[in-house]
């Protein structure tokens, strides 16, 4: 058998490459209660004024300013309490001159009057057995009162569409009437666990076989990412199977990922099978390490990931690769944030590719210190579980040292910025 050469591709450009196929997502119209974490299909827009009203920020008197452009401490003036009302009130009365009206934070601005006066500056008395209040200071139109629209106008875009929804994007929903909205449909994702080897996670270990934890870790990366992993099952490394399964599930997702298969081994069967589809290949192999096989085709408008078998490889090519992709579709902020930190430990051994090290992170008065977890090789499974980054290595002739800045990628953060853009 021949085997075939491919030609390493750089990271940036294959991410180029996937993000030239953008995926058209419908929306669709939830119950606000239904929205958290989901990325608004329409801009948010003020349907009314905040405040909608002229209010009172303060407990205290609702005033005429010109009935105190007189007053000082030797000469204050006397204003008449007529009313009282509090937030959720409206006054009934009209301020004539030489009235006041009592008012709570939050009520509205009495008709006549123009300003308010906090409690701490008056003096309240009776008159008659009318209540009173001495006022010993002016006040100018307008002061203490919350205007109308000073914090929102009536038609302000207060959020943008592509903005995922937080628990303070639920607050400006509530407020401006949205009981529905118009959210993304989550892209659906396929997934295949290819190899004769897997076992399903309920089975008993048996001689020459592994656990299948592809699947479920691609799932809850999928799932992260604001995708929706549908699971299909694993398959045998058999040609025929592979293709059948591959090609009756395409209609039924907006992309499919499988995992493993995407080798130059024997029983690697995917490259045969997206030649058989007739899928155009963006890339075959990337030059990074892990998942360099890493794998993308198109076939009729959709993407086939064919991601490696290695854990750890096939964990790096869906943060690369799949991630953007989802993204790209619903988010402003598709790419994973890119920091600079310091090398906490040696890393000898020089590679020609970019090196991906699972790391983690730890934030100091004196900086950012980064340093791998567990075993750096691409078949690990529990250097990816203690992974909070990926330190990325360029490839060269030399290796790293404690001390030197590296750039790394934080799996938790997001950002508008392409990392592999210089
Ligand atoms: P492959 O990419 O098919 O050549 O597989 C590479 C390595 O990853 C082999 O050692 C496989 O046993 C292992 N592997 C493949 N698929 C999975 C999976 N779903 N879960 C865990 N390990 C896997
Ligand atoms: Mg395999």
């Amino acid at each position: 058998m021949v085997v075939e050469r491919r030609k390493p591709m750089e990271i940036g450009e294959g991410v180029k490459r996937v993000l030239a196929h953008p995926l058209e997502l419908q929306a669709e119209e939830l119950n606000i209660e239904d929205v958290l974490d989901r990325v608004l299909a329409e801009p948010i827009i003020a349907d009314h004024d905040v405040p909608p009203f002229n209010r009172s920020p303060y407990d205290g008197f609702a005033l005429r300013a010109e009935d105190t452009v007189k007053a000082s401490t030797e000469t204050p003036v006397h204003l008449e309490v007529i009313e009282e009302i509090g937030a959720g009130q409206v006054a009934k009365s009209h301020l004539r001159q030489g009235q006041a009206i009592r008012i709570m934070t939050g009520a509205a601005i009495p008709e006549g009057a123009d300003a308010v006066s906090m409690f701490e500056v008056v003096k309240e008395y009776e008159k008659d057995s009318k209540p009173m209040i001495e006022v010993g200071r002016k006040f100018r139109p307008g002061q203490n009162i919350a205007q109308q629209g000073e914090d929102t106008g009536k038609g302000t875009v207060l959020i943008e569409k592509g903005t995922r929804i937080k628990p303070g994007v639920t607050a400006i929903l509530a407020t401006f009437g949205y009981k529905t909205i118009k959210v993304y449909r989550k892209p659906k994702i396929g997934i295949y666990a290819t190899g004769t080897e897997l076992l399903d996670i309920d089975e008993p270990l048996q001689p020459g076989k592994i656990r299948n934890s592809n699947a479920y870790m691609i799932s809850a990366q999928i799932r992260k990412m604001g995708g929706e992993p549908l699971y299909l099952g694993k398959l045998a490394d058999d040609f025929e199977a592979c293709f059948e399964a591959v090609s009756a599930v395409l209609n039924d997702v907006d992309a499919l990922v499988t995992t493993g298969g995407v080798s130059v081994g024997d029983y690697d069967y995917l490259p045969a099978i997206y030649e058989k589809l007739g899928a155009n290949t963006l890339f075959n192999k990337i030059a990074m390490r892990p998942g360099s096989v890493t794998t993308v085709a198109e076939h009729q408008g959709k993407l086939l990931f064919g991601l490696s078998g290695n854990p750890s490889a096939c964990f790096v090519g869906g943060e690369l690769f799949l991630r953007p992709f989802i993204k790209q579709a619903v988010e402003s902020t598709p790419f994973l944030a890119k920091i600079k930190a310091v090398l906490a430990k040696d890393f000898p051994k020089p590679n020609p590719f970019t090196r991906l090290v699972r790391g983690k992170i730890e934030y100091t008065t004196e900086g950012v210190r980064v340093a791998p977890t567990g075993l750096d090789k691409s078949s690990s499974v529990t250097s990816i579980a203690e992974a909070d980054t990926f330190i990325v290595l360029p490839g060269g002739t030399r290796g790293f040292k404690t001390g030197d800045e590296v750039e790394v990628l934080l799996l938790d953060n997001e950002s508008d910025l392409n990392p592999w853009e210089k």
